[in-house]
């Protein structure tokens, strides 16, 4: 049942349009990330939905109900949603166990029934044992884990994540990556994460919408995003590709300046000016030249090599002048500016939409 629905949903700032005609349905339950580059209109997609911003054009709806249209717009206090933002906002005066609190006095509830909430919520979040602390005796993932617990205990059905990770160090990233999908999962509102690392939005979402320049790029399964992109922004932006561009010269294959590329999946739609994607680590690397079937073959030459412990990094230089990127076994070791053959094996090279 869809929860969340954006429909042709527009904000124009002057001449710029920050987000422009975004149509969206999120399920209720799920856990869906907008992915995107700084400025892509993320920020601004989640401010609307959350009301702290008008739409210029097109509506959003929850559970049925108009929110947000051009004509006029619930308050945010309305909705029933929390918001988290890159800055935990903690009140510094207070508590982890008062800080929690806050939102259910404000709401005026019974003793009794406050502190039974809060306690619930600093159990999952683990952190019944610091709620005497404040803030300023917390790491960063600690406190992080408060505002993720102030937002929680009001019970939203909509919970709203502007790049919560993004102030924590790599470890706690990670760890905090996986606690919001398991929150998610315990107390099953519906969520809208804003991210711009792939990782984070790998980890936790069923539903990855990847934007660009205020529209909607692509929307998928992670598997859908990654395995199967659509165009040349999603296939370099999710997992890093080599993109080969050239004419299309057969039912299924690519004329690149030479390299001919059979491709085994993606869309031709009747275009013969073609964009061919390639994972770096789909690229095979030998020293020695093959026979046999020229197709899916390029030459070229070492012109870095990085050994990075569970793999080695390589450029090539093709002699078109391009360079293209290629993830190699440790055992596959060839030394800079020696020649190398580069085999692009059919089924992963994918036809891009331009
Ligand atoms: P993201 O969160 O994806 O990095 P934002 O949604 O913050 O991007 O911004 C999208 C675009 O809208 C950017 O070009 C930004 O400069 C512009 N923008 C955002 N807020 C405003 C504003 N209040 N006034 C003018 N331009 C804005
Ligand atoms: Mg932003």
């Amino acid at each position: 049942m869809t929860f969340v629905e954006l429909n042709k949903l527009t904000k124009r700032y002057g001449a710029m349009t920050a987000v422009n005609g975004v149509d969206l349905a999120i399920e209720k339950g799920t856990l869906v990330c907008l992915l995107g580059p700084s400025g892509c209109g993320k920020t601004t997609t989640l401010r609307l939905v959350a009301g702290f911003i008008k739409p210029s054009d097109g509506q959003i709806r929850v559970g049925g109900r108009v929110m947000s249209s051009a004509s006029g717009s619930e308050p945010p206090e309305a909705r029933n949603m929390s918001m988290i933002f890159q800055s935990y906002a903690l009140w510094p005066h207070m508590t982890v166990a008062e800080n929690v609190a806050y939102g259910l006095k404000l709401r005026k509830l019974g003793k009794a029934e406050i502190e039974t909430r809060t306690n619930r919520i600093l159990q999952a979040t683990k952190l019944a044992n610091l709620a005497a602390r404040y803030p300023s005796e917390l790491s960063g993932g600690q406190q992080q884990r408060v505002s993720l617990a102030r937002a929680l205990v009001v019970e939203p059905e909509t919970l709203l994540l502007d790049e919560p990770l993004s102030n924590l160090d790599a470890n706690l990233r990670e760890e905090m990556r996986f606690e919001i999908r398991r929150l998610h999962d315990e107390f099953r509102y519906t969520t809208v994460y804003v991210t711009h690392d792939q990782t984070e939005a790998m980890t936790a979402a069923n539903l990855i919408v990847v934007m660009k320049q205020g529209n909607i790029e692509q929307a998928g399964s992670p598997e859908d995003i990654y395995e199967r992109p659509r165009s040349e922004f999603v296939a370099q932006f999710i997992g890093g590709s080599n993109i080969f561009r050239g004419k299309r010269v057969g039912d299924r294959s690519v004329d690149c300046g030479g390299l001919i590329l059979d491709c085994g999946s993606g869309e031709f739609e009747g275009n013969d000016e073609v964009a061919v994607s390639v994972r770096h680590h789909d690229m095979h690397l030998t020293a020695e030249k093959p026979a046999g079937d020229p197709n899916n073959w390029a030459t070229g030459k070492v012109a870095r090599q990085v050994y990075l412990g569970s793999h080695r990094d390589y450029l090539i230089s093709l002699p078109s002048g391009e360079t293209v990127r290629a993830i190699a076994p440790v055992s596959v070791a060839i030394p800079e500016n020696q020649q190398v053959w580069l085999h692009c094996p059919p089924d992963r090279c994918r036809a891009l939409v331009h």
